[in-house]
């Protein structure tokens, strides 16, 4: 039998693949439910009511929000969540659609070896040369 401790109450449960216990993880799906619920009720709400009104604390929110389990509507007017990189507003998640994109490109051409740049330091270092003499 494997034996943890839970991540969030420090209580001994049985681990199942996740690391908070079923009594944490209850908890935080009453919580989710319930921030969900008043947020299709009240689709423009901030995340100041949202969370005075169903007692989930505001970090709480967000992080539903982050996870991509919660999504803002359409036309929403809480301007909540930010892109984490050029601060645009955004419905769900970390990133814009177009920095996640841009992201995901800049990953893959620093896998490869800049060349070009290499180059131009050498040529510079010609020109430096030259004028010594
Ligand atoms: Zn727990
Ligand atoms: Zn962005």
């Amino acid at each position: 039998m494997d034996v943890r401790n839970c991540r969030k109450c420090g209580k001994i449960y049985q681990y199942d693949g996740f690391k908070i216990c079923p009594t944490c993880r209850k908890e935080d799906e009453i919580d989710f439910q319930k921030v969900k619920d008043y947020l299709y009720d009240n689709p423009n709400a901030t995340i100041q009511m949202v969370s005075e009104e169903t007692e989930v604390s505001e970090k709480k929110i967000l992080r539903y929000l982050k996870e991509g389990r919660l999504e803002l509507k359409d036309g929403s007017k809480n301007l909540i969540l930010e892109c984490e990189r050029c601060g645009v507003s955004i419905k769900t998640g970390r990133f814009c659609d177009k920095c996640a994109v841009e992201i995901e490109r800049e990953l893959k051409s620093s896998i490869s070896p800049k060349r070009d740049s290499h180059k131009a330091g050498n040529e510079r270092m010609h020109i430096a040369d030259r004028h010594k003499k």
